[in-house]
Order: structure tokens, then C-alpha cells, then sequence
């Protein structure tokens, strides 16, 4: 309620000042090397673009450097500039081998998955070029402990800056497709909570809830 305060147009040193004053002392700064959970109006807020003049300053590219260590640390595909406390429209994406071996052949083919190598993103615009929609689940490190079935577009074309200010200009389908919508949506204030089916939604340890008798503890940093 409270981010209905700032619309679009508001400066960003202004709400970088107020998002710091609901930090408590001697807590962290963004940006953060763990990620901000569900409820943070940092989520809620629609991220300001870089301007070309500061790409390359200390500020952004310590942005860029935290969200690479925090993919890396949470074994993510994803990360937007929002999920660690910054309001930029920068994001980190990668599809390794690693995470497509993580996957049967069959859910593979079923889901498009093919590797994608790590890619920053800044100002990332989406031309969809595919409007027919696949639903799957999903999970996001924001939305701790849950996933959710959610429709997503099948194919996108991707328009961005890389870290170095080089535009960069690509098409994607299938899953990595399905990673930068969500990704942008993040730096549109979106969840995907917000398109999902909500009747899907699912507490990923739902099982062993019952078989420790609900003694269990969800952590919100990996180990
Ligand atoms: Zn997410």
C-alpha cells in the first residue's frame, strides 16, 4: 500500500532515501548478497533505467558484481537488481549445464531447455514473437518455500545492455524464455504470484512438513 506513494517519476535518490530509512541500524546496505522476500516494497517498485553516463561507475558495477556472487551463491537462473535491495533495471541470467542436467530428457524437451551462459541484462527490453502461452512450474529465491504453476509466453526477443554498455540483441524460447519474463517482471514491481494459478500454489517441503511433524526450518540463505 504504502509504494502507492511513489509512481513512476519519482527520483530515484528519493526512494533510495526512504527505503533506507525503513532499514534498521547497523543492518546491511544494499545492495545485499541475500535476497529480499516477498512483502519488501523494494519488489513493489518499478525499477529506474541506467543511464548510459553511469554504466560503468563503482555504484552500478558493484550492483552488477553482487547480483553475479548471489546467483552463483543460491545456484539460481535468475536474479534481478530489485532481489537484492537496489532499484535499477539490471538483472543476471544463466541456464548451465548444471541446471539442465537437473532435469530428466523428457522434461527437457517437454519444457524447451537448452543452456544459456551467464548474461547481465540492463534496461532489458522484451518484444514477445511467440503470444502462445505454456504453463509450468515455477519458483522464485523471493518467494521462499513455494512454486506455482504460471503461464508464460513461449518466445521472446530480447533488447539489452550487457555490463560493458555493448547493446546486445537476442532471441529466446522455451524455458529461457520463461527466465526473462520473470526476471523483467521483477523490475516492473511483478511477481509471479501476480499471474499465477492461484490454486497451484504449493509449499515446496509440503511432505516432509508431515513427516518431521512440522519440525522443520526453512532457511533463507544457502548453505
Ligand atoms: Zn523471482
Amino acid at each position: 500500500m504504502q509504494l502507492k506513494i511513489f509512481k513512476r517519476g519519482i527520483s530515484y535518490h528519493k526512494l533510495v532515501s526512504w527505503y533506507s530509512g525503513l532499514i534498521k541500524k547497523n543492518s546491511p546496505a544494499p545492495p545485499y548478497i541475500h535476497v529480499t522476500q516477498i512483502g519488501d516494497p523494494i519488489l513493489r517498485h518499478v525499477a529506474e533505467p541506467v543511464a548510459t553516463e553511469i554504466l560503468k561507475t563503482p555504484e552500478i558495477q558493484n550492483i552488477i558484481a553482487c547480483l553475479k556472487y548471489t546467483l552463483k551463491k543460491y545456484k539460481s537462473v535468475g536474479l534481478s537488481a530489485p532481489q537484492i535491495g537496489s532499484a535499477y533495471r539490471i538483472c543476471v541470467v544463466q541456464f548451465s549445464k548444471e541446471h539442465l542436467n537437473a532435469y530428466t530428457q523428457q522434461e527437457q524437451k517437454q519444457k524447451e531447455m537448452y543452456e544459456l551462459p551467464l548474461m547481465v541484462l540492463v534496461n532489458p527490453e522484451l518484444k514477445i514473437t511467440n503470444f502462445n502461452t505454456v504453463t509450468f512450474p515455477e519458483a522464485c529465491e523471493s518467494i521462499k518455500g513455494f512454486w506455482s504453476n504460471v503461464p508464460r509466453f513461449r518466445a521472446v526477443e530480447v533488447k539489452a545492455f550487457d555490463e560493458n554498455g555493448e547493446q546486445i540483441n537476442f532471441k529466446v524460447n522455451g524455458w529461457n524464455a520463461r527466465i526473462i519474463q520473470h526476471e523483467v517482471d521483477h523490475l516492473n514491481g511483478k511477481l509471479y504470484t501476480d499471474i499465477m494459478d492461484r490454486k497451484s500454489l504449493t509449499c515446496s517441503c509440503w511432505q516432509v512438513v508431515n513427516e518431521r511433524r512440522g519440525k522443520i526450518t526453512l532457511p533463507y540463505f544457502p548453505d
